[in-house]
C-alpha cells in the first residue's frame, strides 16, 4: 500500500514504530497531492516548505510519541475558512483574497499542539454558503470519484481531498450540512459536533448560531481520534460547552445491539433519489442484522426546517458579513469618491452573488415590519424542530436518514437554481436548527461507482455513542470501494 492510501491511524502507527519518519509521510502526500491536484483543486493554499520543515521538526522530537502528541507527523488540510497564523485564509471569496490572520483558530493550534503537519487550506463556497463548492470565487473543486461531479460543499475542497489522499484527513465547517453532504459525497466520514463541543473561536462566521467546525476522515476511527484533538471548553468562545471531552478513539468498538434507531416518515421527501433511498433502506436492514432495533417515528416540523434555516443562516450572515467594509483588512475597491461609495464598491465587487442574495435575504428578514413575520417565526419554528428530536430521543438513541437526497451531481447541474442547490440539504439542516451532533458514513456505491452516506443523528453530547455506532455500521457494511477516478 502506499504511503498516502493509509488511514490516520495506520499512519500513525507507522510514525509510533518508526518504520516511516514524519519527513517521508509528509513527501509522500504532497507527491500524491501534487500529482492530482491538478485535476482535482481541492485546495485554495498548499505550503510544501512550511509542511516539511513542521514535519522535520516533529521528527527532532522526542516528546512526539507520548500521549500528548496524539497527530504527531500526521499530514492534514483545513478548511479555508478557519485561521491559521501567518497563513492566508480567504473564505472562498474575493473579499479576503490578502487576508493573513495575526493568530490561530482554537481548532488549528490544537492540532499543531496535538503534532499535526498542516499541508495546505481547502476550497469551499464562499463564506460557507453552498452546497457544491461551486460558489468559490477562486476555482472549482472536482469529485475524485467522477470528476465531472460536484465534491458537495460548502466544505468540498476539505472532502475531495480526504477522499482524493492528499491529506490523512481535514477540518470541515457545518453550518446546514456542509461536513456531512461532502461527506457523504466524497465517500469518506465526517462529523459535526454538538453545538458548542469545539470552539468557534479564529472560524470565521457565517451563522454564529449554527456554525460548527469537525472532522472529515477516511474511516471512523480517523473520525474520532480528529474530534478528539480539537473537542473541548475555550474561554475564548462563550458558546462553547465546559464538559470533559471523551476519548472517542476508544469508545469505538463495544456492543451496539439493542440500541434503538428512529427513522422519520418525513424523511421520504420528494426529490429523494430512489438509489439514495433504496441504499438507506438497506442500511437500516444491516442495522437491524447487527442487532439495533428500527423504529418509525414522526418528526412533524421538519418540512418547514429548509424554510425556517434560510431564514435564520442569512439572518445571522447579514449581520456577520457587515465587518467586510474594506478599511481595516481584505480587499478595498481602488475607486469611491467617498466613504459610502468606497464602502459600496468594495462589498460589490468582493462578494460573489450566492453571499450578496444571503445578505439581502437576512437584511430583508430583519427589517422593521419584517422581523415578526419572518425572523421571529423561523426562531419559533426553530424551537418546534427542536422539540421533536427532544421527543424522538425519549424512544430512540439514534435517529437514521440519507445525507442528502441525491448522490453528488454533475458540475453546473444546479447552480442557474438556487432553491435546488438548498434542498440538498434538506436532512442537514435540521441537525444544526437543534444543534445536535450527527455524523455520515458511506453506506453504498451507485452502479456508475458514486458514494452515497447515511447520517446517523444522536443525543446532545452523545458522539461517542455516535462514533460507535458508526463503527459498528461502517465494520458491517465493508463496502467495496471502486477505483477513484484520479
Ligand atoms: N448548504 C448550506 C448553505 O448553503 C449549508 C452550508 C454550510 O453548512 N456551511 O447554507
Amino acid at each position: 500500500m502506499k504511503l498516502h492510501e493509509l488511514t490516520l491511524c495506520q499512519a500513525r502507527e507507522k510514525l509510533r514504530r518508526k518504520e516511516i519518519s514524519a519527513v517521508e509521510l509528509c513527501r509522500a502526500i504532497l507527491a500524491r497531492l501534487e500529482e492530482v491536484e491538478p485535476r482535482v483543486q481541492a485546495f485554495l493554499s498548499v505550503d510544501p516548505d512550511r509542511a516539511l520543515r513542521r514535519a522535520a521538526e516533529i521528527d527532532s522530537e522526542e516528546v512526539a510519541w507520548k500521549d500528548g502528541r496524539p497527530l504527531a507527523g500526521i499530514p492534514l488540510a483545513i478548511k479555508d475558512v478557519i485561521c491559521t497564523r501567518g497563513w492566508r485564509t480567504t473564505c472562498g471569496s474575493k473579499i479576503l483574497y490578502n487576508f493573513v490572520p495575526p493568530y490561530d483558530a482554537t481548532a488549528t493550534r490544537k492540532l499543531l499542539e496535538a503534532g499535526a503537519v498542516l499541508v495546505g487550506k481547502t476550497n469551499m463556497d464562499e463564506f460557507a454558503m453552498g452546497s457544491s463548492t461551486e460558489n468559490s470565487a477562486y476555482q472549482i473543486t472536482r469529485n475524485p470519484w467522477d470528476l465531472d461531479r460536484v465534491p458537495g460543499g460548502s466544505s468540498g475542497g476539505s472532502g475531495a481531498a480526504v477522499a482524493a489522499h492528499q491529506a490523512l484527513g481535514a477540518l470541515g465547517t457545518d453550518t446546514g450540512g456542509s461536513i456531512r453532504q461532502p461527506a457523504a459525497f466524497c465517500g469518506v466520514v465526517g462529523l459535526k459536533p454538538t453545538y458548542g463541543r469545539v470552539s468557534r473561536y479564529g472560524l470565521v462566521a457565517f451563522a454564529s448560531s449554527l456554525d460548527q467546525i469537525g472532522p472529515i476522515g477516511k474511516d471512523v476511527r480517523d473520525t474520532a481520534l480528529l474530534l478528539e484533538a480539537i473537542a473541548g471548553f475555550d474561554p475564548q468562545d462563550s458558546t462553547s460547552v465546559n464538559r470533559p471531552v471523551p476519548r472517542y478513539s476508544q469508545w469505538l468498538e463495544g456492543d451496539v445491539r439493542g440500541m434503538k434507531v428512529g427513522f422519520a416518515r418525513e424523511f421520504f421527501v420528494e426529490g429523494l433519489d430512489p438509489e439514495v433511498r433504496a441504499a438507506v433502506e438497506r442500511a437500516l436492514r444491516l442495522l437491524e442484522g447487527m442487532g439495533c432495533e428500527v423504529l418509525e417515528l414522526s418528526l412533524p416540523h421538519t418540512p418547514y426546517a429548509i424554510a425556517a434555516y434560510y431564514i435564520v443562516a442569512p439572518a445571522e450572515a447579514s449581520s456577520n458579513l457587515a465587518r467586510y467594509d474594506g478599511v481595516k483588512y481584505g480587499y478595498r475597491a481602488p475607486e469611491g469618491a467617498t466613504l459610502s461609495d468606497m464602502y459600496s464598491l468594495t462589498r460589490s465587487q468582493g462578494f460573489g452573488p450566492e453571499v450578496k442574495r444571503r445578505i439581502m435575504i437576512g437584511t430583508y428578514a430583519l427589517s422593521a415590519g419584517y422581523y415578526d413575520a419572518y425572523y421571529l417565526k423561523a426562531l419559533k419554528v426553530r424551537t418546534l424542530i427542536k422539540q421533536d428530536y427532544l421527543d424522538a430521543f425519549q424512544r430512540v438513541d439514534f435517529i437514521a436518514s440519507p445525507t442528502a437526497p441525491t448522490p453528488p451531481f454533475k458540475i453546473g447541474e444546479k447552480t442557474e437554481d438556487p432553491l435546488a442547490m438548498y434542498l440538498c440539504d434538506v436532512y442537514t439542516v435540521p441537525i444544526n436548527l437543534a444543534g445536535l451532533p450527527s455524523i455520515s458514513v458511506p453506506c453504498a456505491f451507485t452502479p456508475e461507482g458514486l458514494p452515497i452516506g447515511l447520517q446517523l443523528t444522536g443525543r446532545y453530547f452523545e458522539e461517542e455513542r455516535l462514533l460507535r455506532i458508526a463503527y459498528a455500521f461502517e465494520q458491517a457494511a465493508n463496502l467495496q470501494r471502486p477505483p477513484l477516478k484520479v
